[in-house]
């Protein structure tokens, strides 16, 4: 708090000095407005810079889940009993396949429907929407034909909800697996 009664102690500025004074302190404020603007875009400029490769990782990390969702639940065939999941390689000509591991039977077509009961799948594989042909028993090459043109189409609706720049990276980062498989997707399948 200014003590009252020293006010009138003040020297009195004359008027001179005043408006001397006056454009002194208005460079000043010119000044710290210039500094204050300059640091201003600095500090934008900077948070920019943090927030597109901030942006950047975020689209990286991004791409990579997708990528290993991918591989590791359409490009990998799996059990399709829930509590399994095991992956699967082996095939012995009926498309009604087991899982050494579960011990539960499922069909090699859709890769869906699964029971206990070797017969019960086997009427479902005569009745399979994702069979291309009637019967049980089929060479190998039909099943990994079949499977590859069935992952391929997984993978792309997979990818369908991502955005252009996802898509490519992501292509990028699966492309030996899908190379590995055979299958070929282009970011033109997509559109
Ligand atoms: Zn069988
Ligand atoms: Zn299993
Ligand atoms: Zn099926």
């Amino acid at each position: 708090m200014v003590d009252p009664s020293k006010r009138s102690l003040r020297k009195p500025i004359s008027k001179k000095n005043n408006s001397r004074s006056r454009a002194r302190k208005s460079r000043k404020f010119v000044n710290d407005i210039s500094c204050t603007i300059q640091s201003y875009y600095r500090m934008e400029n900077l948070s920019r810079m943090t927030r597109s490769r901030q942006q950047a990782e975020n689209e990286e990390r991004k791409a990579q889940d997708v990528a290993r969702n991918i591989v590791d639940t359409i490009l990998t065939l799996r059990c399709p009993n829930r509590k399994c999941q095991k992956a699967f390689l082996d095939f012995d000509g009926c498309f009604t396949l087991e899982c050494h591991q579960c011990g539960v039977s499922f069909c090699a077509w859709c890769v869906r429907f699964n029971d206990w009961n070797h017969g019960t799948v086997h009427q479902h594989v005569d009745r399979c929407d994702a069979a291309s042909r009637a019967g049980t028993q089929h060479p190998f090459y039909i099943f990994v034909e079949h499977q590859r043109e069935r992952r391929r189409t997984l993978v792309i609706n997979r990818l369908r909800h991502e955005n252009q720049r996802t898509v490519r990276r992501v292509l990028d980062i699966i492309n030996t697996n899908l190379e590995e498989l055979g299958i070929n997707i282009s970011i033109t399948d997509l559109s």
